[in-house]
């Protein structure tokens, strides 16, 4: 079967470093296995992303030597596609209406121990029809999917083995948010299965999102991709890169380096090259193996320090 990769920002502003490595490593696991790449714009909050920023995204994207095929998809109008899906949901009694505020959510659940996650404590799951009515009048629910207790296990191409119980570990989560905006648990996987995409390369920030989403998959009848989730960069204090360092945007660092140098310090950073000389990302292909990622956190490159 023809691999399908895809890199899928969000486009709430510039491509910052790690952004470009998630795209670099999924663009050459896809190359490398002769398989295609594809670009998904994630704006499902139209508001918060703006066309420029998709724009500037491609025009990073095409600078950096990251071609994609095929037609970019852009969730802001695939509304009426997610709708079909969480109908299926609805239709086998796993949809209900959350009327918490954000101030309740947190008074209410429990921490998840490791990394902070809160639990949705199940406050509105049981409520009655007329309870549901009651409570309509004063606000806009969310939905949330009830989730089975249940352990989901995948094999990552990065971390191995990895298991959540959903119930205890994740919770009944939100598949579309109280102002109608569909959740990005739902339109990833509503996405990536239909335009048969295969292998899913991202941040490991999403680590504990894979098996939620492979919950999905199963309820839709899909089969799930394989997942490689990449170790987050971080500044030399230890400190994981953010949208916030501005200094580290795509826009200042065209001005300050050449694609080449770009690609080659975060090759070397990630363990595909033995120094950061510049080269070209499709030079990078031919070399590509899942085995050269490391599990740590990833040091900025010196080059990019100011
Ligand atoms: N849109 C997400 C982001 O930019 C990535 C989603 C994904 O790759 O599954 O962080």
């Amino acid at each position: 079967m023809q691999t399908i990769g895809r890199f899928a920002p969000s486009p709430s502003g510039r491509m910052h470093l790690g952004n470009v490595l998630c795209a670099l490593l999924a663009y050459l696991s896809a190359r490398r296995q002769n398989g295609r790449f594809l670009l998904r714009i994630e704006d499902l909050d139209a508001m918060r992303c703006p066309r420029s920023f998709a724009d500037l995204i491609m025009d990073d994207l095409r600078w950096l030597g990251l071609e994609w095929d095929g037609e970019v998809l852009y969730q802001s109008e695939r509304a009426a596609i997610y709708e079909r899906y969480a109908a299926i949901l609805r239709d086998k009694g796993l949809l209900y209406p959350c009327f918490c505020s954000r101030a309740a959510l947190h008074a209410a659940s429990a921490p998840h121990l490791s990394d902070g996650r809160v639990i949705y404590a199940g406050t509105c799951r049981g409520l009655t029809p007329e309870q549901i009515a009651e409570k309509r009048k004063t606000r806009a629910p969310a939905t949330r999917v009830r989730v089975p207790d249940e352990v989901v296990r995948f094999t990552d191409a990065v971390w191995g083995e990895y298991a959540e119980n959903l119930a205890e570990e994740c919770g009944d989560f939100i598949v579309q948010r109280s102002d109608g905006v569909f959740a990005y648990q739902l339109a990833v996987v509503v996405d990536d299965a239909l335009t048969g995409v295969n292998e899913v390369v991202r941040g490991a920030d999403l680590l504990s999102s894979a098996p939620r989403q492979i919950w999905l998959y199963r309820q839709f009848g899909f089969t799930p991709p394989r997942f490689a989730h990449l170790p987050l960069l971080c500044d030399h204090d230890g400190r994981r890169l953010s949208k916030r360092d501005e200094d580290l945007d795509l826009g200042l660092l065209r001005q300050r380096f050449t694609p080449e140098q770009v690609i080659g310090a975060l090759a070397c950073a990630a363990g595909l090259a033995d120094g950061p000389e510049p080269i070209a990302a499709y030079e990078l292909i031919s070399a590509f193996d899942w085995s050269k990622i490391p599990r740590h956190d990833l040091f900025l490159p010196d080059i990019f320090r100011s």
